[in-house]
C-alpha cells in the first residue's frame, strides 16, 4: 500500500525490512522481500511526482569536474528511472577478473555469481528473454574494438511499471515522503536499532526493523552513512575511511572528430574496447559512439541564440574560428563521444560539509577527479581508434589535443553513472561493504544499488545494479529462513 507520510505515518511498530530510498535498486528489494513473505518498510523522501522540496535536498557542491549532481539524479517515487534512457549492457566475466591497474583491488566475487541474475534483471527493464545483447555494426579490424553490443530497455519507468505491486503486495509498506535523516547504531548490539525518518515540516521518528537496507543512489548512501553520528562515534564509519571514497563516473570525452571516406555509410557506430586491448595497455574499458551530425546540436535556453551562430558560422566556414565562444559542431561533422571505465581512486569522493539541509542532514560535496591511470585509459582508446580508423580506410579522425598531451584540461561530461562510494571488498581495509552487500561492523545493515560497484568497467550500471538486488533478496530471504529455522 502507498501511503502518503505527511497525511498518514501508522508505520507498523517493527519490520523485518527497512529500505531506504523507491529507485529501482529499493523497489526491486522491496517487491522480492515483501512476496517472500517478509513484512517490508519502503520508505521514499520524495512524493509521486517531482517537487521542488524534495529536489533540494539533493543540493550539493562539487569541487572536481562538473557532475552537476542536483540535476542528475531524480528524488521522487521511481527514483532516478523517471528520467533514464534504458541503455543496457552487462557486465562481463573480465569486469570481475581483472584487477584495475591501481592502488584498490578489484571485485571480490566471479562473476559467475551475478550472471544468474540477469536474466530476472533484464525481465524487469522489459528486455525480452533470451534476447542477444546485439551489435549495430561490425567492429575494427586490430583486435583493439568490438562492435559494442546492448539493448534498450523501453525504458522502464519503475513507479509506473510498478505502481499496482507497490499498493497490492501483501505485507509491504510503501511511504512516501519519508525522508531517512539519521542512522541509529546500538554499539552493544553491532546493529542499527532504527533510522530516524522525518516529514517536511521536520518531525522525526524511528522506524524499527530486524534489517535495514540503504539504496538511495550513490551519493546519498555514502552520505547518511557519514551523517551518523551514533556510527561514528562507535568508530565503525570513519569520517576519512573509505565511505564516499573512490567515486566513479563513466567518461564521456569530446574525443574529437572526423571524415569519413566518401561513400561510406554515416549510420552511428559504436565500438567497445577488447579485453586483448585493456591487457595490452594496461588501460580500462570504453565505448566509443563515432556519429556523423544530421543537425546542429543545441541545449538549454541559449539554444535560439546558438542556431542563429552556428548557422551563420557553419555557411560563413568561418566555425572553427569562433568555436571558443560556442562551443558546436556543424551538420555533416563526425564526432566522437565516449563512455569510459573510470578507476577507482581515493581521491575522488563524497565528504560532509559543516553545513545541513532544511531537515537536518549534513550537505555533502562531491570532488570528481580522475587520475593518471584514466588519462591513461582516454590517451590510448583516443590514439587506437584513430589509427585503426585509418588503416581500414573508413576515414580521418582528428583527436582533440587533451587526449595526447594529459597536462591539458579535458572537455568531458558526466554520464549520471554514479558508482564506488560504498564498494564491496573482501574485508574493511579495502571497501565498504562485504561480498554480501552487508556493511563492515554492522550486523544488520545492507546497501543496494552502485555504490556497491568495485569498478564500473564500461557497462550502464542499472541492469548490473538490478542483478546485485536480486542476488542480495536471495541472500537475505535466505538469512532470514535460517534465523527463523533456529527460532
Ligand atoms: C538522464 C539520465 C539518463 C540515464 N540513462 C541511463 C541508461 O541509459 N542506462 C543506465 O543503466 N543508467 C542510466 N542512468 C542512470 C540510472 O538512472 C541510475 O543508475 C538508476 O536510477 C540508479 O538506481 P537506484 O535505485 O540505485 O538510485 P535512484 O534511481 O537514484 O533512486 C534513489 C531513490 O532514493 C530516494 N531517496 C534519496 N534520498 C533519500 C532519503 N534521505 N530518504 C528516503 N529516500 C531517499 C530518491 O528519491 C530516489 O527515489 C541515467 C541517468 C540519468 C540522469
Amino acid at each position: 500500500m502507498i501511503k502518503d507520510y505527511d497525511a498518514d505515518k501508522s508505520l507498523r511498530k517493527a519490520y523485518d525490512f527497512c529500505i531506504l530510498g523507491a529507485g529501482p535498486a529499493g523497489i526491486t528489494l522491496a517487491l522480492r522481500l515483501a512476496t517472500a513473505g517478509w513484512s517490508v518498510a519502503l520508505l521514499e523522501g520524495g512524493g509521486r511526482e517531482y517537487t521542488p522540496r524534495s529536489q533540494a535536498l539533493y543540493k550539493c557542491t562539487s569541487t572536481g569536474l562538473e557532475l552537476y549532481p542536483g540535476e542528475a539524479r531524480l528524488r521522487y517515487l521511481g527514483g532516478t528511472s523517471n528520467h533514464w534512457m534504458g541503455r543496457c549492457r552487462p557486465f562481463t566475466a573480465s569486469d570481475f577478473a581483472v584487477p584495475p591497474p591501481v592502488d584498490m583491488p578489484g571485485w571480490p566475487i566471479p562473476y559467475a555469481e551475478v550472471e544468474r541474475y540477469l536474466p530476472g534483471a533484464m525481465e524487469i527493464v522489459d528486455l525480452p528473454q533470451g534476447a542477444e545483447f546485439r551489435a549495430v555494426n561490425a567492429g575494427l579490424n586490430g583486435g583493439d574494438f568490438d562492435a559494442d553490443r546492448f539493448l534498450l530497455s523501453p525504458p522502464t519507468r519503475f513507479a509506473q511499471k510498478y505502481a499496482t505491486a507497490l499498493n497490492e503486495t501483501p505485507g509491504l509498506d510503501v511511504f512516501i515522503n519519508c525522508n531517512c535523516v539519521d542512522l541509529l547504531f546500538d554499539q552493544a548490539a553491532g546493529q542499527l536499532k532504527a533510522v530516524q525518518v522525518s516529514d517536511y515540516d521536520g518531525k522525526r521518528q524511528p522506524v524499527t526493523a530486524r534489517n535495514y537496507i540503504l539504496a538511495m543512489g550513490a551519493i546519498e548512501n555514502a552520505r547518511q552513512l557519514l551523517n551518523s553520528q551514533s556510527l561514528v562515534q562507535a568508530g565503525v564509519v570513519h569520517k576519512d575511511g573509505l565511505v564516499g571514497r573512490c567515486f566513479m563516473e563513466h567518461l564521456n570525452i569530446d574525443m574529437g572528430t572526423f571524415v569519413l571516406r566518401s561513400g561510406e555509410d554515416t549510420e552511428p557506430r559504436q565500438y567497445f574496447t577488447t579485453d586483448a586491448f585493456v591487457a595490452e595497455y594496461h588501460a580500462g574499458k570504453g565505448n566509443v559512439l563515432a556519429s556523423v551530425l544530421a543537425d546542429v546540436r543545441t541545449y538549454g535556453r541559449t539554444a535560439e541564440v546558438k542556431y542563429f551562430l552556428e548557422n551563420l558560422a557553419c555557411e560563413m566556414g568561418v566555425a572553427s574560428k569562433i568555436e571558443f565562444v560556442a562551443k558546436f559542431s556543424c551538420p555533416g561533422d563526425g564526432v566522437i563521444s565516449t563512455l569510459i571505465e573510470q578507476f577507482p581512486n581515493v581521491q575522488s569522493r563524497i565528504s560532509l560539509l559543516d553545513e545541513q539541509d532544511d531537515l537536518g542532514v549534513a550537505k555533502v560535496n562531491v570532488n570528481w577527479v580522475l587520475s593518471a591511470s584514466d588519462r591513461h585509459t582516454i590517451k590510448c582508446i583516443g590514439s587506437e581508434l584513430a589509427k585503426q580508423f585509418a588503416e581500414m580506410g573508413l576515414g580521418f579522425v582528428k583527436l582533440n589535443d587533451y587526449v595526447y598531451d594529459t597536462s591539458l584540461p579535458l572537455r568531458l561530461s558526466p554520464h549520471a553513472h554514479h558508482m564506488g562510494t560504498t564498494r564491496m571488498a573482501a574485508n574493511a581495509k579495502d571497501g565498504v561493504v562485504d561480498t554480501n552487500c552487508k556493511v563492515f561492523g554492522i550486523e544488520n545493515l545492507y546497501v543496494a544499488g552502485s555504490s556497491v560497484f568495485a569498478t564500473g568497467g564500461a557497462s550502464n550500471p542499472t541492469m548490473p545494479l538490478l542483478q546485485f538486488a536480486l542476488r542480495l533478496a536471495d541472500h537475505l530471504n535466505e538469512k532470514m529462513r535460517a534465523a527463523k529455522a533456529v527460532a
